[in-house]
This record gives C-alpha cells, structure tokens and sequence, in this order.
C-alpha cells in the first residue's frame, strides 16, 4: 500500500484529468492518480511519469489510501451518471471534512444535489469549472471553484498554482457556495456560443459581401486581433480559414459539414436564463443556430422550395470596418446578458458573486479570453451595482460609436440575404433596452382584454382592470 502522504488526487485520466493531473505534478504537487480502467492510469505513468511526482493506484480504495487527511479529490469523468457513478463508489471510502471536486462539465442543479448529499455525511463537494480544454488542462486553465469557503481554504492554493495567470493573477477564484463554480463555467460557455456564432456572422457576411476567400479573410481576422477585438477565438479564426485541407488542396472551412453540433452548456444557459427571466437572446440565437444548421432536410427542402440565390460583392467601400464594428457591438451585448445572467443566478441562489471577479478569470485560460475583459473588470470595479455592462462608461461610448456600422451590417445582410440572427437580436436588444415607451403597454392591454390580467399605469399605483366591450 502507498504511504497517505499524496496532496491531492485525480480520478478519470482521460484528456482532461490526465493533463490536469500532469499540470498538478509539474507545479511539485504530490499527485495520486486513478482511472476505472487501469490502463489510463499505466499509459500516464509510462508517458508523463516523469514529470513529477505521481502516486497511480489501480483500485479506489489504494488510490483513497494514498492521500493525506483530509483528502482534496478531483474528479474528472464524463459528465452526467459517470460522476454519480465515481461518487457513489467514493464516497464510502472518504472520512469526514474529506473534499470531493467534480472539475466535469456538470450542471449547476446537480452540483447543488450533490453537494447536499455529501454534506449530510461530514464531506465537502465543490463543484469546479474549467475551461481552456486540453491545452488548458495541460498549462493553465481558468478554474471557477464552487462549495464551501472552508473547502477552498485547502484547494485555493493548490488551484491558483496550476491555473493561467494574466499580470501575476491568477485565473481562479472561489467563485461562491455550491452550484456557483458550475453555473457561471456553464454561462461562461453560453458566452463562448454567443462569441462564435458572431465570428461566423462576420466571416459569412465578408465572404459574401466581399466575394473574398478564407485565405483573404483569415488575414482581415488577423488584423482584427491586433486591435479592441483581440481574443483566443479571432486568433484561431484566423488560423482555420488559413488553412488549407490536405486531401484535396482546397481551403478547409469549405471541406467541412456545415453542421455545428454541440454538447449541451449553451442549451442549459438558455432554459436557465428562461427561468432566471434573463433575456439573453445573443446566447440563445447563437444555440438556435447550431440547431438550424443540423436540419438538413428542412434546409434542403427550403433551397429547392425558394432557390438559393446568393450574389456576392455587393459589399461597398468601408464594409470590412463596419463589420468589424458590429462585431464588436453585438459582442459587448453577448456579454452583458451573460454577466446579467451571473447576476440574476447569483440572486436567485444567495451566492453573492463578486462580476468584476469573474471578468478577471476569464482573461486568462479559458476559451473567451480575450483583451477586452480587462475592460469588464474595470468596469465593475469602478461601479459594483452596473446595471447593464452596455452603460459602463467605457463601452456606452465605444458601443454608441459602432451603431451606425451595427446598422448598415444588419441592413445590407438583410438586403443581401445573409443569416445574421446573432447580429440581429443583439442590435434589436440594444434598440429595446434604450427605447423610451415598448410595446410592452399594448401587450399588457391585450392581455388585461381578454384575460383580466390587469395593468399598471404610468400616473397611479396599483392594478387597474378596464371594463371591456364585447360584441358577441
Ligand atoms: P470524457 O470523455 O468526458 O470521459 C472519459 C472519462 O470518464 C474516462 O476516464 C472514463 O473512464 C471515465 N468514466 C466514464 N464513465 C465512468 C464511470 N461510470 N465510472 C468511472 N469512470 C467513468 O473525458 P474528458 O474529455 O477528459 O472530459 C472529462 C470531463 O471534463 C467531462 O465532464 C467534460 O465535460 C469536462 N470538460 C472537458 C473539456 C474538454 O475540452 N474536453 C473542457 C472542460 C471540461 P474509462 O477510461 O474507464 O472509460
């Protein structure tokens, strides 16, 4: 039997918790590591062994034995009833004010599940997200660390060791009691949809527009990310309109199947946002449309009712920049309906997220990093209580600069036949939240007429009915 003297352990060494285990072991922690099927386990040791200081068990139990009280375990298996699965089976081996840290892509209402039923037993469970993929994993990810203040006592750290760092700080923090962690890594992914979805507007809408190639467009992207834009994604937009496939020598975005799938963390943001009353409609567009693009009959069956007549070159002097400012635009809305949606979680679960905290984890590590969240974390700084991150000083200004851009893109696309629906909701969004009478009162009559819902009024408190005429 391995000595208990093991800081922190691993279990599920597929990609992520082999990479994650490595990065633990590379910053001098003791690592004990385990897999369901021991092969992974033997695979790390025989590959990376040497890396640091790894202690592989091949049972549970061994692997439980090999760490010092209390125990700090992540878990890092498929999402979903494999961590039930690992819980269950882990559970009878730990001792009270053990840690158990589920770093899988769970949703936040089963972390809270969970986390309760560990209490009751004496355990601490954190629900942990973490981005930045394997790379991540591997060099430094952004951790967003759930559960109790006590347990981040012992994990805070062992986390900051192995996450990015962006000026000497770290991209982790405890993010808040129970589902937080989980929650905002799950918004933090709606963002990342949101974010996507805009940059294949952007290329669709140049590439039509313009009649330009990929190779001509991944040199605009590149461009782009020498300025406000700069960002992890534009860079690898850059580099994968850049490059040409292998097999047949034509650019590769046009060899791959133009249908986007997804796993999941952008439909839990949206039907979350739905009962949060956030209205996030960036994220829910760019989710839509990955759904859109997966429905090949009815794409197929609407090209052959309608035609696809697709004119290209239309695009006149200054376009490239008025996409480029719409990008921008509709971005800063993508992110203050996430931010939005923190709060509102925040409120709703009593987990007191500090917003400006999780500007400053994302900087770093993650899939959104990107120049502009320092921006948002000033923002935050400066005004706690913002009511929308679109009216911070800062980006007041700069979106206020972009709509007649954000215009003339959402115009010509519409003119030009270009599917621009992330572009579109955020502009509309935009429109809605600075109009100074909606809709909305005609709404409330209709619904006070045939309902009796009954409606406020602009110059009265209460709830007025109006007695309606039928003519029946
Ligand atoms: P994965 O393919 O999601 O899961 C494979 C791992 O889960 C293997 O270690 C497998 O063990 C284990 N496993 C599955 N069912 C099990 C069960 N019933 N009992 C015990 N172990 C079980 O692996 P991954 O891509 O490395 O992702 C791990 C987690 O990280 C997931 O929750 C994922 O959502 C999350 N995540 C992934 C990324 C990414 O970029 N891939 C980024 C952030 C978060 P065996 O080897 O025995 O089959």
């Amino acid at each position: 039997a391995n000595n208990p003297d093991a800081t922190i352990g691993v279990t599920g060494l597929a990609v992520m918790g082999s990479n994650l285990a490595r990065n633990l072991a590379r910053h001098g922690f003791r690592v004990a590591v385990h897999n369901r099927s021991p092969q992974k386990t033997r695979d790390l040791i025989a590959d990376h062994g040497g890396e640091g200081d790894f202690v592989p068990s091949e049972s549970l139990a061994e692997f439980v034995g090999s760490l010092s009280r209390p125990r700090a375990i992540i878990v890092m298996v498929k999402a979903g009833a494999a961590t039930d699965a690992v819980i269950d089976e882990l559970v009878p081996l730990l001792d009270r004010d053990d840690i158990v840290v589920d770093c899988g892509n769970a949703h936040y209402m089963d972390t809270r599940r969970r986390e309760q039923a560990l209490a009751v037993r004496g355990l601490h469970f954190v629900g942990c997200g973490v981005s930045g993929g394997e790379e991540g994993a591997l060099h430094g990810p952004s951790i967003m660390p759930g559960g109790s203040a006590a347990s981040y006592q012992k994990l805070g750290p062992i986390l900051t060791a192995i996450a990015a760092t962006v000026d000497d700080v770290p991209c982790c923090v405890h993010v808040g009691p129970d589902g937080a962690g989980h929650f905002v890594k799950m918004v933090h992914n709606g963002i990342e949809y949101a974010d996507m979805q805009l940059i294949a507007e952007s290329y669709d809408l140049l590439r039509s527009g313009l009649g330009a190639g990929p190779a001509e467009l991944a040199q605009t992207f590149t461009e782009w990310n020498e300025g406000d834009l700069e960002s992890f994604l534009i860079e690898i937009t850059a580099q994968v309109l850049g490059h040409t496939d292998g097999r047949t020598g034509s650019p590769f975005v046009d060899v791959v199947l133009d249908q986007a799938e997804q796993k999941g963390t952008g439909r839990w943001t949206v039907q979350s946002a739905l009962d949060l009353g956030v209205p996030i409609t960036g994220i829910a567009e760019a989710t839509f449309a990955r759904s859109l693009s997966g429905h090949a009959e009815q794409r197929d069956a609407a090209v052959s009712a309608f035609g696809a007549d697709e004119p290209t070159g239309w695009a006149s002097d200054g376009f490239v920049d008025d996409v480029r400012q719409a990008l921008y635009a509709s971005k800063v809305v993508a992110y203050a309906q996430g931010f939005d949606q923190i709060a509102a979680g925040s409120a709703e679960y009593d987990w007191d997220i500090d917003l400006g905290a999780m500007a400053t984890i994302w900087r770093g590590g993650c899939i959104i990093r990107a120049k502009f969240l320092d921006r948002i974390k000033e923002a935050y700084a400066d005004q706690p209580a913002l009511p929308s991150l679109l009216v911070a000083p800062y980006f007041a200004d700069l979106v206020a600069k972009c709509v007649p851009s954000w215009r003339r893109v959402v115009a010509a696309a519409s003119t030009h036949g270009v599917p621009v629906p992330a572009f579109a909701s955020s502009l509309s969004y935009f429109d809605a939240l600075r109009r100074r009478r909606l809709p909305a009162a005609l709404i409330q009559g209709l619904r006070d007429n045939f309902g009796a819902h009954t409606y406020r009024r602009v110059d009265a408190e209460g709830a007025f009915h109006t007695l309606w005429a039928r003519d029946r």
